[in-house]
């Protein structure tokens, strides 16, 4: 026992008696570890284009200025689900699925897909670039981001227990839960790269919902919406100075899915004055409002819907505007009514007054346009860039992990290509 204290205390006193070490384990400390940077792809949703010039946002407009910046066109419809799917896809939602973000298929009668919709059936037509990536050996984790929890390429079974067969994840993500702060979601991100190299991921997913959740209570020009896009701007500069600290080099590619139209209950179209409810089953309500007619009743549809309406146009699936890059895909309801920015299609006219923001419209509005800003070692400053469609933010994160393109894309890398330096 005396011989152990004796060498407990030895090796306590061992740090403060460097003197008596012997001179190799006296020369200077190892040298710093060399870190590959790492791809960390933010999502602030519902940061608009435009909030980036309230001069509210030092961090994001630093980095804006030491890289690039775009005020980015959203896929339609202008939601939060189809545009995170597009891009990590790199697909418009008629291609990669994710139609909306509440929706059915005709090939789940009964089922309807809600943003708590895990079951990879939904998902498997687009391939998430965490995939894509973990395929190719780069390890991947994802702090929030739609569909990071699906089995992806997997399937869902009910029986004997329901359970998901088969199928990828990112190696580190995190059920969805918007009661994990900010701070935390950031904390865990440097957690993850705080790993030896092994076990480090080089490309990570972060999402953050502030931003929205005051845009449509308030509004997209409020002192409160104001608040929240300083407490985001504040947690990006938490990232970048932690990320300093570690040593850590990064491309950050900031995002966000759409951005926010001022809305009022007073610019309400109330759509059982314009069709019978009796003629039809309604789905979304909002910007948009996805309309299937009830048996033998779609003449008396059509006949009521297809004809001019004041603040908002009604079409057939098929005869969607073709700039709109929606209509094909069998998840999108049979007629589809669009309201004019700012206005909202609802079953009855609203019985209270209310005001906010939101989205959802015709993807040119520029209130739906985009936050874009991105910086890191691959990234040449060139500041601000031409107008671009989310499609192309794959596009960019397949180069900056040196990934090959995608051969069925709905996008490309060209607004980036001159200005990365490892292209
Ligand atoms: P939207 O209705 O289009 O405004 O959707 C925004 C909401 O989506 C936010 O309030 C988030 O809380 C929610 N959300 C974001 N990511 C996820 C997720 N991965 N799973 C479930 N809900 C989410
Ligand atoms: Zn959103
Ligand atoms: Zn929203």
């Amino acid at each position: 026992m005396k011989r152990f204290l004796l060498q407990l205390g030895a090796c306590l006193a061992l740090p403060l008696s460097a003197a008596s070490l012997p001179a190799a384990a006296q020369s200077a400390p190892p040298a710093a570890e060399v870190r590959t940077p790492v791809t960390i792809l933010v999502s602030i949703d519902g940061f608009r284009a435009d909030y980036l010039d309230r001069g509210i946002t030092p961090n994001l407009s630093a980095l804006a200025a030491q890289g690039i910046s775009a005020s980015m066109h959203p896929a339609f419809p202008s939601k939060t689900f189809p545009n995170h799917w597009t891009l990590v896809t790199g697909k418009v939602p008629d291609h990669h699925g994710i139609v909306a973000n509440r929706f059915e298929d005709p090939a789940r009668p009964g089922e309807v897909f809600t943003m708590a919709s895990d079951d990879p059936f939904w998902w498997n037509a687009a391939e998430p670039i965490w995939v894509t990536a973990e395929k190719a050996g780069i390890r991947t984790a994802t702090m929030f981001w739609p569909g990071s929890n699906v089995a992806w390429g997997g399937h869902h079974v009910k029986k004997p227990w329901a359970e998901d067969v088969g199928g990828m994840r990112a190696s580190d993500w995190q059920q969805y839960n918007q009661a994990v702060t900010p701070v935390q979601r950031v904390a865990a991100v440097i957690d993850w790269l705080r790993r030896p190299a092994a076990t480090r991921p080089r490309l990570v997913t972060l999402y953050f919902d502030q931003v929205d959740t005051a845009g449509h209570r308030y509004g997209p020009v409020d002192p409160h919406t104001d608040a929240a896009i300083a407490d985001a701007d504040s947690d990006i500069g938490l990232l970048v100075s932690q990320l300093r600290e570690l040593g850590q080099p990064a491309n950050l590619v900031i995002v966000a899915d759409h951005g926010m139209a001022a809305t009022s209950s007073e610019r309400t179209i109330a759509l059982d004055k314009v069709a019978d409810p009796k003629l039809y089953e309604l789905g979304d309500t909002g910007p948009f409002a996805t309309i299937t007619p009830v048996k033998d009743k779609e003449a008396m549809v059509a006949a009521a819907l297809l004809k001019p309406h004041d603040h908002m146009q009604c079409w057939r699936r098929q005869d969607i505007p073709a700039r709109l890059r929606y209509g094909s895909n069998p998840r999108i309801a049979p007629y589809f009514c669009l309201a004019e920015t700012g206005w909202g299609i609802a079953a009855t006219a609203p019985t209270k007054v209310e005001s906010g923001g939101s989205h959802g419209f015709d993807n040119a509005a520029p209130e739906m346009a985009a936050l874009f800003v991105a910086a890191g070692p691959a990234i040449r400053p060139a500041g601000k860039l031409p107008a671009f469609d989310n499609v192309d933010v794959a596009p960019l994160l397949r180069d900056l992990l040196a990934l090959p393109q995608a051969s069925d894309g709905d996008g490309d890398d060209a607004p980036f290509r001159p200005l990365l330096t490892t292209k």
